[in-house]
């Protein structure tokens, strides 16, 4: 179980499972011989990759940070990605009922992010999955959802958004709005035009993060006067393997873009010590990205 308190918010992991990705393709121009050394791939050259969710209780709303894969793919999406859909029994056996879920942000509406905003009931109508959340996602992905590229379409599956924003309950976002206080999004270009990455801060009265054990991990991190900060960067730096600027995947739509925004996430998160949450890591949900006495982008582990 992966919990960590930030200030005076409780974050934990739950994970949607974990499906195949071919390894070219995650890896974009990096050959393999090289990502091989990180990442073991299948005689089919898939490597694992994660569904991770990020829940935040902030003591007065609990917020699901992107939805997983879901239960409603196609037949012929099966076929390649399986369909683990294990998040509800997951947040179930950490104590989360669909229905304690105020609010829902997705990074952006691809079909692994996203899938379980919604699920059909017993009637086959799609019915929010969190009945009581309000949900929220970049209005940028929602126009551009509406009209793929040839490219990605296969990526994004109506049913996971359109119901919500006809019904009311999905607020499309410009970027840059505070969803709840300490709760915020800020555009990353690269993946897509209009990812979103959900940053979260609170000072708290104790500075220093601590495990859910109390015990303290650190001393000298979150140095006093800089709220604790964690962001979810979602395809941004998929995993701990894409941590250097130049390994980014292929399904980035703008891979110059991908290159900028990592640079300007960077020139942030290492100096003020900001927790990484990965959407796509199987092993290491979330870390500490620092610089080692080589100069080196590395994670290091919470
Ligand atoms: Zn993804």
């Amino acid at each position: 179980m992966h919990r960590l308190t930030l200030g005076d918010f409780e974050l934990s992991i739950f994970s949607d499972g974990t499906y195949p990705l071919d390894g070219g393709a995650f890896f974009g121009v990096v050959p393999k011989v090289m990502w091989s050394k990180k990442v073991s791939a299948n005689d089919k050259n898939y490597v694992t990759a994660g569904l991770n969710s990020l829940l935040i209780r902030t003591g007065k709303q609990t917020v699901l940070v992107e939805t997983g894969m879901g239960n409603k793919l196609p037949d012929r999406m099966v076929k390649f990605y399986g369909q683990p859909a294990k998040l509800l029994e997951n947040l179930a056996a950490g104590g989360v009922a669909p229905e304690d879920v105020d609010i829902v942000i997705n990074s952006h509406l691809h079909f692994d992010h996203c899938g379980w905003n919604t699920m059909r009931d017993k009637n086959g109508k799609i019915v929010p999955t969190f009945p009581r959340a309000k949900y929220y996602a970049p209005e940028g992905e929602w126009q551009y959802a509406r009209r793929p590229s040839e490219r990605d379409a296969i990526s994004y599956i109506s049913e996971n958004y359109d119901p919500l924003v006809e019904s009311g309950r999905m607020t499309l976002l410009k970027g840059g709005e505070e969803i709840v206080p300490g709760i915020t999004v800020k555009t990353f270009r690269g993946h897509t035009a209009h990812m979103q990455a959900v940053i979260a801060q609170s000072a708290g009265k104790n500075p220093h993060p601590s495990t859910s054990a109390g015990q303290a991990f650190s001393q000298n991190r979150g140095e006093v006067g800089h709220p604790n900060t964690a962001c979810y960067i979602s395809d941004l730096i998929p995993t701990t393997a894409h941590i250097d600027v130049t390994w980014g995947m292929s399904f980035d739509l703008y891979p110059l873009d991908t290159i900028e925004s990592k640079k300007q996430y960077y020139a942030r998160a290492i100096p003020e010590k900001w927790l990484t949450v990965f959407t796509h890591d199987p092993k290491m949900p979330w870390a500490y990205v620092e610089k080692d006495e080589a100069g080196k982008t590395v994670a290091r582990a919470v």
